[in-house]
């Protein structure tokens, strides 16, 4: 039994081939301001994005992880990472794929329904 990672990467289990790896995704969730960016030296747009990763088995995306949103400049990417209660005014629900948070759910159900079919 040998297990090789990578970024896009196989493994080869009891003869079986599983497919698994992780990918990143990165989302603007929009503008939100336009202020001074002392990196342009001039007035900018500044938005919001979402960078995070997620595990995939079979190209079925799993479950995300390292969740992190950025408040920075359009152009030039300056900008401060947000946590916690600095997001409040800007997040009013979870803006990632929903495939992306559960996609773990569909793949048990796969499963329970290929060993009905199987079994
Ligand atoms: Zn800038």
């Amino acid at each position: 039994m040998g297990v090789i990672k990578s970024g896009e990467a196989n493994s080869r289990y009891n003869g079986t081939m599983i497919i698994f790896g992780e990918k990143g995704n990165e989302m603007t969730l929009g503008r939100v301001d336009r202020r001074y960016c002392p990196t342009c030296e001039k007035e900018r747009d500044f938005y919001i994005s979402l960078i995070y990763r997620y595990g995939h088995v079979f190209w079925i995306p799993l479950f995300s992880y390292s969740t992190k949103y950025f408040y920075h400049c359009s152009v030039c990417g300056y900008g401060t990472e947000l946590k916690g209660r600095d997001l409040n005014p800007y997040l009013t629900s979870n803006p990632k794929p929903w495939m992306h948070r559960f996609g773990w759910v569909v793949l048990i159900g796969i499963i329970v329904i290929l060993i009905a079919i199987f079994s």
